[in-house]
């Protein structure tokens, strides 16, 4: 029987759904957060209560723990290398920073030689007024976005001023691919060479929020080894451990593009529980903890959509399900609009 006992910092569904990903392997998590009702908190062994700079309480946290990592990104950077001290963090800090800052994560990617789209950073309006030429675009803050969260979709540079833009934050102007499609490529990487690696996802986004994604990925023989060659390169660069996200843009020219990278598990790879013999979520635990690898199976395609404000309710009232259906519900207290409040996978 193990004794490890695992800290992950963060307590939404991600923490949830790695707590029950650890349990099934033994393995007891500790989960850090900032918010008293967090969902994970209904998943996990124990839990702390506390802002992410709370001196006392990180060492409290690092003393109760193993080995400690993260399931969002926006965690500051100076935390993770004062609990790197005590115990390993994986993946380790100087990723999580990198990743964290739009800016680096995408100059990073470039270096790589892989694709991006057309990105500027923007300090200011005097920045963004000759920017013409990246409209239509995006105007994103380079930190602390998610789910759409700080993001301006910008078509004339005359919007700008309606926008109520604030220019305390630094931001990325992009420009906007025209999209036929995203896809997501998930890998668990546990050392040099040796990784884990799903097939391509797709995913349908709205309002920039991710709604449903499926494998297979229609998707053509090209795509679908360019984008799996890409991860693999990113997670050997970044001598990444644990589970990663690349998130991909296809345009209408079936040129690829990678969007962004998530340093942790990841909404489209939920399907990945009930589709694969290892989920994204055990084989992040499995990576983190130094246990064995095992090769991946995969049992069946699917289609995941999730479930966002009241869509739960239905499910919450009269959870009637299909036998090849698998309902999670996040438990989380208030039903808010645009919140993700569980998900609904399918196996076809
Ligand atoms: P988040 O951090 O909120 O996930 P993303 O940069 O991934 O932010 O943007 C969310 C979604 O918005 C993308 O999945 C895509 O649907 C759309 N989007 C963002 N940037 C662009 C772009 N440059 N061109 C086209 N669509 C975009
Ligand atoms: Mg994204």
């Amino acid at each position: 029987m193990s004794e490890i006992k695992l800290g992950i910092i963060g307590g939404g569904q991600l923490g949830s759904m790695l707590s029950e990903a650890a349990r099934k392997l033994n393995i007891k998590t500790i989960i850090y957060c900032d918010d008293p009702d967090a969902p994970a908190k209904n998943f996990c062994d124990d839990f702390i209560y506390a802002e992410y700079n709370n001196k006392d309480k990180i060492f409290e946290f690092a003393k109760k723990v193993d080995v400690i990592t993260y399931e969002f990104e926006n965690i500051p950077y100076k935390t993770l290398n004062e609990l790197n001290k005590l115990k390993p963090v994986r993946p380790k800090p100087s990723v999580n920073r990198l990743i964290q800052h739009r800016l680096a994560e995408k100059d990073f990617i470039n270096k790589l030689n892989i694709r991006t789209t057309r990105y500027v950073q923007v300090e200011s309006k005097e920045d963004l007024l000759p920017l013409n030429d990246f409209l239509p675009g995006i105007l994103k803050t380079t930190t602390l976005g998610y789910d759409g969260k700080g993001q301006y979709p910008i078509k004339k540079m005359e919007e700008i001023n309606s926008l109520n833009i604030n220019f305390d934050n630094e931001y990325i102007l992009e420009k906007l691919v025209r999209l036929k499609k995203e896809i997501s490529v998930v890998i668990t990487r546990f050392d040099n060479h040796k990784y884990e690696i799903y097939e391509p996802i797709e995913n349908f986004h709205k309002e920039q929020i991710l709604r449903h994604s499926k494998i297979p990925a229609e998707i053509s023989e090209k795509i679908f080894e360019q984008s799996k060659e890409w991860a693999v390169l990113i997670a050997e660069e970044l001598k990444y451990i644990g589970t990663l996200c690349v998130e991909f843009f296809i345009d209408r020219n079936e040129n690829l593009y990678v969007n962004e990278i998530a340093p942790r598990v990841h909404n489209s790879g939920h399907l990945t529980i009930n589709a694969y013999n290892i989920s994204q979520f055990e084989n992040h635990v499995r990576a983190v903890c130094s246990l064995t690898q095992v090769p991946l199976k995969k049992i069946s395609n699917a289609e995941m959509i999730n479930l966002i404000g009241d869509q739960i309710i239905p499910y919450r009232d009269n959870p009637k399900i299909n036998d090849n259906q698998f309902l999670f519900d996040y438990l989380k207290k208030d039903i808010k609009e645009k919140r993700k409040m569980g998900h609904l996978t399918t196996l076809k």
